[in-house]
């Protein structure tokens, strides 16, 4: 097996000149070369770096990976075009990213903006127990250079850049924070990727002292919860996470975010019938919401291979929707995009997995 070499594109540009003067560069204008090739042309291979010596490309190549993952597997929903890419990283594990393109507009435009769903860790240690990710536990994180591979992999499939960027794939990205960190750094340093931080969103299941780690790095994205449940006895039964930081701890973290950030938090609520889809729970979902001044995205369950929950059906949906509408919290149902290409995290690599 080739030997796994670090991807370049998690260098920050320290980092990079640090690199360069390891290898006798010491001119400032060749970290600027090479942060073009990485970050402006997007190159795919040392050698297309034409205005470096032919020598230094080859020390680099010899040091650094450009492509840390290939897209192995791909699947695109027939509803609404959203596309779902499998990963395979250098030492074969597998990852997914889901391509989704913007939705049909009222006058019928479609839209060209972009967005993309990346993961944050192979597989997850919180085993929600909704969720396709976390069924075979967490096998590691992601480093900063994979976490940012994922983006130039799908926009080479995509064949255009992404507008937007959602940590909505595998894993829990607070628990990677020592790579997350650096990766949101680049990815919204103008130099480097220049996403506008509020085109990125970062999900979380509730991690309390992850929370309080982005909170400090001042980078200014949004922040999603998957909540799933209005009270400890609903959320305890299908988020262990919830054992070790309850809502009595996760609430007044989410209301510190909230006081520092421009943006209102969205809570991430998947319907599962039964469980947590009953009038009482939007009642205290609603309270929830106007104590945080958060929005709700409400998602009904995706059916996973092996697990036993039901979705509900359509008009119990709506009629949880209304309920929250009409207590006046910012309400969508989002019929999840490309349920039929098992878009819910973690769900196309259980089946390579099974
Ligand atoms: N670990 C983070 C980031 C992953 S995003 C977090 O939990 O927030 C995970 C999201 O995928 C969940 O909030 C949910 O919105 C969605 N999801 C996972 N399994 C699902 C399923 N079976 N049906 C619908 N949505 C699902
Ligand atoms: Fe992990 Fe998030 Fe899935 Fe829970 S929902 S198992 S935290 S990826």
């Amino acid at each position: 097996m080739p030997p796994i070499l670090p991807a370049i594109c998690g260098c920050t540009r320290d980092a990079l000149a640090s690199a360069l003067s390891e290898l006798d560069e010491t001119c400032a204008y060749r970290t600027t070369q090479l942060m073009e090739w990485i970050w402006k042309k997007r190159a795919t291979d040392f050698e297309q770096m034409s205005n470096l010596p032919p020598a230094l490309r080859r020390e680099l190549s010899a040091r650094y990976t450009l492509r840390p993952l290939t897209v192995v597997n791909q699947s695109q929903s027939g509803v609404n075009g959203a596309r779902k890419l499998l990963c395979r990283l250098q030492d074969d594990e597998l990852v997914e990213m889901v391509l989704i393109p913007a939705a049909v507009g009222d006058a019928g435009t479609q839209s060209r903006r972009l967005t993309l769903c990346v993961s944050s860790q192979v597989g997850c240690a919180f085993g929600c127990k909704f969720c396709a990710s976390g069924l075979h536990g967490l096998k590691r994180s992601l480093t900063t250079g994979k976490i940012i591979g994922q983006i130039f992999e799908a926009e080479h499939v995509a064949g255009q850049r992404v507008d937007s960027l959602v940590f909505m794939g595998m894993g829990e990205p607070l628990a990677n924070t020592q790579n997350l960190i650096p990766a949101l750094r680049l990815i919204t340093a103008p130099q480097a990727l220049g996403l506008s931080p509020r085109h990125v969103t970062v999900s979380t299941s509730g991690h309390v002292p992850g929370l309080k780690k982005l909170a400090d790095s001042a980078i200014p994205v949004r922040l999603a919860v998957s909540l799933h449940g209005p009270t400890n006895e609903v959320r305890s039964r299908i988020m262990p996470v919830n054992r070790r930081w309850s809502l009595g701890e996760l609430i007044p973290a989410l209301e510190a975010w909230q006081a520092v950030s421009k943006h209102k938090i969205t809570l991430e609520y998947i319907l599962i019938a039964g469980l947590n889809d009953a009038p009482q729970h939007a009642q205290m979902l609603a309270s929830l919401a106007q104590r945080l001044r958060a929005k709700i995205n409400l998602i009904p369950y995706n059916p996973v291979q092996g697990l036993n929950w039901q979705r509900p059906v359509e008009a119990v949906c709506r009629s949880f929707c209304r309920d929250l509408l009409s207590r006046r919290v910012p309400t969508t149902l989002r019929y999840e995009k490309g349920a039929d290409i098992e878009a819910a995290c973690g769900q196309l690599r259980l089946r390579h997995l099974s």
